[in-house]
């Protein structure tokens, strides 16, 4: 298995309103950093640079103006003499006749090309975020053209949030669409399994009307929990993509033996769809301690998950997405990736 990671990463970092103080955000470099000492410790492979792509890797997942939007938004931004992050403050409400209509004005376009304020901008975070984007399209490269069966896209910051046109939850870039996308190229089928704790609705988005990329996420329960508008086991997909996109989500405070459950759920709809390509959104915060999690998955459980993983034998790219338990980072790095390599 390759690694593909850049360091551009540490040129974004956000933060975020806690308890009524601004603190960094926990999407911060260090977590990238675990993970990345955790991959060269356990000698799992080459650790290689992404290569730069033209920003056009990214359509079929973005539209052009929201990628322009994200490289220019910091010069835009600076331009009216701010200096501190960039986040939205206003957002174009459905009731009003010109809320289809792109502003022209910066503060305008930040609520327009964003779903929260969970995706500050600041001087370095399109080269972050390109970086990021990057990492998964080499890695998506590298199965198609041979160079690996396996690679881990070791991306921050994460995607799944990201929808065709709009940033949200710490998501710019849709990393794993964008994979699954470059892999079409070569591939007729390509599944997306997400095990990140939250449903990935930008995926689901970017997807939904499509029956060549299988969407599957397995979630908490989205109805009090981020990202709250989409998740539901009703959201089934739409025109050619109906029965394409299948929601798993789990009660909160769930048992491990729930997760598990819909896993087997997971690797039945897999079975069913017989892809070509397999795209892993691998979360970490599915882990019992972390901050975000609603449910019980222990240090072997990652084990277990990367091993079922790897027995599908299938080309694979799988992208970092979440895992704010910076204590247990590594440990479980290096469980889920043992457990994928025995696998294999
Ligand atoms: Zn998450």
């Amino acid at each position: 298995m390759l690694t593909v990671y850049s360091s551009d990463h540490h040129l974004h970092r956000g933060v975020e309103l806690k308890d009524g103080a601004i603190t960094e955000s926990f999407e911060n470099p260090l977590r990238a950093e675990t993970v990345l000492a955790q991959v060269r410790a356990a000698g799992l492979g080459d650790v290689i640079a992404p290569r730069a792509f033209d920003r056009a890797c990214y359509a079929g997942a973005h539209s052009a103006r929201y990628v322009e939007f994200l490289a220019g938004a910091w010069d835009e931004w600076t331009a009216t003499g701010r200096t501190c992050q960039a986040l939205p403050l206003v957002w174009p409400v459905h009731a009003m006749p010109s809320s289809a209509t792109l502003p022209e004005f910066i503060d305008g376009k930040l609520g327009f090309f964003a779903m929260d304020a969970g995706a500050p901008i600041n001087a370095g975070t399109w080269d972050a975020v390109s970086a990021s984007a990057n990492s998964a399209l080499t890695g998506a490269e590298l199965l198609s053209n041979g160079g690996a069966r396996a690679a881990f896209a070791l991306c921050r910051p994460p995607g799944h949030h990201a929808g065709h046109e709009y940033m949200g939850g710490y998501c710019y870039l849709n990393n794993a669409a964008i994979a699954a996308q470059a892999l079409l190229g070569r591939h007729r089928r390509v599944a997306i399994l997400d095990t990140d704790m939250h449903h990935g609705q930008g995926v689901q988005e970017i997807f939904y009307g499509r029956d060549d990329v299988l969407y599957v996420s397995i979630h908490g329960d989205p109805t009090n929990f981020y990202p709250v508008v989409a998740g539901y086991e009703e959201e089934t997909g739409a025109g050619p993509g109906d029965g394409y996109n299948l929601n798993l989500p789990m009660p909160h405070g769930a048992p491990e033996s729930t997760f598990f459950e819909r896993l087997d759920d997971a690797l039945r709809a897999l079975a069913r769809f017989q892809p070509d390509a397999l795209v892993l959104a691998l979360g970490f915060d599915i882990y019992k301690d972390d901050p975000q999690s609603q449910v019980a998955v222990t240090t072997d459980g990652f084990g277990r998950l990367g091993g079922a993983i790897g027995a599908l034998g299938l080309p694979t790219v799988i992208v970092q997405e979440g895992g704010y338990h910076l204590e247990s980072l590594d440990a479980n790095a290096r469980a889920f990736f043992g457990g994928f390599a025995a696998a294999r």
